[in-house]
């Protein structure tokens, strides 16, 4: 595909004035491993690092969408800019289409003070994890307040992406065996806020219940350590939504207190810079040269000339000579 030549320096500038369409082009090169991104992000670097950053997971049809929703009204009543992100992990080849429906949100589609977005990571190395902090940077940049991230399915990659946020929101549903899941897939301990939705159905205090206790098993108990609050919701009627916001208050507060604001993002940016580092490294393994080199140094491995530990540093040497 032909790629555009891309006006970095105006697209920023519309972008920080508001322009949704800018935010959307720049999000789509962030999508699209574009060129152009090294000189996008140079310029949005020095407008970042004001916005509130919270990821919802959870299992699909769990309300995800719906509390998204109920929680941009919410900032929204507060006069906050809202940025929102839904990310698939776990099919980084699909998405598009399927989360764009997902993420219509006719409640808020008119509003220019919301800017909505599906992702998908069109292939390209590090996938998501990878991409999903630079398209918060751009939301940041744009002047976003708060950017919610609502991430897809379960797994491994989920944990990884609630990783990039400030607050991790965890969301179950009464029956489902949600609990259990959620113990199996790491969600207890990256959850910083749990919100027990659909509490309209049968079993839903038994899910706090249980949520509670698994909670307390943790080594959380510390003084001075978060303790993640369970809050009971019915997104759909927006009933709880304003005890969801008091508990993100609560921990944003926490983490300014506590120094752990700033920990979480150096840890943030460490993940960012450090793939992009081995991206940039592993690129150079395609190059004519970088092949002919690997190879090599294969070949001396199988002959027992060189074991492979000496021979990743002499290609490690070699690539950043
Ligand atoms: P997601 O897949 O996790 O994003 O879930 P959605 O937000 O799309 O919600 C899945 C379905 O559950 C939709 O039909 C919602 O209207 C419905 N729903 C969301 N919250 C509630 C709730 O609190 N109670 C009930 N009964 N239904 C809800």
């Amino acid at each position: 595909m032909a790629r555009r030549a891309v006006d970095v320096p105006a697209l920023v500038e519309s972008a920080r004035a508001g322009s949704p369409r800018a935010v959307a082009r720049l999000i789509s090169l962030v999508e699209d491993a574009h060129p152009a991104l090294r000189e996008v992000m140079a310029a949005l670097a020095q407008h970042t690092g004001r916005a509130r950053v919270v990821g919802l997971t959870g299992s699909p049809g769990v309300g995800k969408s719906t509390t998204t929703t109920a929680l941009v009204s919410a900032f929204r009543a507060r006069g906050a800019r809202v940025g929102v992100l839904a990310v698939d992990p776990s099919s980084p080849f699909s998405g598009g289409a399927l989360l764009g429906d997902r993420v219509r949100m006719q409640d808020h589609a008119l509003d220019p003070e919301v800017y909505i977005r599906s992702m998908a990571s069109r292939g390209h190395l590090g996938g998501l994890s990878w991409s999903t902090p630079q398209a918060i940077r751009v939301l940041d940049a744009a002047g976003c307040d708060v950017v919610l991230v609502e991430t897809v399915g379960v797994g491994q990659s989920e944990v990884e992406v609630a990783g990039l946020a400030d607050t991790s929101v965890v969301l179950l549903a009464p029956g489902m065996g949600d609990g259990i899941q959620a113990a199996k897939a790491g969600i207890l301990e990256i959850g910083d806020v749990f919100v027990v939705n659909k509490a309209d159905r049968e079993g839903a205090d038994a899910t706090v219940r249980d949520l509670r206790h698994m909670i307390s098993l943790g080594d959380r108990t510390e003084p001075g350590l978060w303790r993640p609050p369970v809050v009971k919701t019915v997104a759909s009627t927006r009933t709880g939504t304003d005890e969801v916001m008091a508990a993100l208050d609560k921990h944003h507060a926490h983490l300014e207190a506590s120094g752990d604001l700033r920990r979480r993002r150096e840890r943030r940016a460490a993940d960012e810079v450090e793939s992009i580092a081995l991206a940039s490294l592993r690129s150079r393994f395609g190059d004519v040269a970088g092949d002919v080199r690997l190879g090599a140094l294969a070949a001396r491995v199988v002959d027992g000339e060189l074991d492979p530990y000496a021979a990743a540093d002499a290609l490690v040497d070699e690539l950043t000579a």
